[in-house]
C-alpha cells in the first residue's frame, strides 16, 4: 500500500519560534502564524536588567530566566 503522505524534513527544533498572540510553535521563517495569522516578522526586543541578578532580560518577562526573580 503506498502512503499518500508527504515526507517532510523534520526541522531543527531551534528553528521554532513561539506565536505572540496563540503561543503555537510555528517556524521561525514564517512571515504569519500558521494557525492565528498573526505577523511574525522580527520585532525589537526589549530589554531591561533585572533588579536582583542584574541580568539582561526581556521587558515582557515575567520571571527572570537567570535567577527566577519575579518581574513586575
Ligand atoms: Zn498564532
Ligand atoms: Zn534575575
Amino acid at each position: 500500500m503506498l502512503s499518500t503522505a508527504i515526507m517532510i524534513p523534520v526541522p531543527d527544533v531551534n528553528s521554532y519560534i513561539t506565536c505572540p498572540r496563540c503561543s503555537s510553535q510555528v517556524i521561525a521563517r514564517s512571515n504569519f502564524c500558521n494557525f492565528c495569522g498573526a505577523s511574525l516578522k522580527p520585532q525589537p526586543i526589549v530589554l531591561k536588567i533585572c533588579p536582583n541578578c542584574y541580568s539582561r532580560i526581556t521587558e515582557k518577562a515575567h520571571f527572570c530566566p537567570e535567577c527566577g526573580e519575579k518581574q513586575k
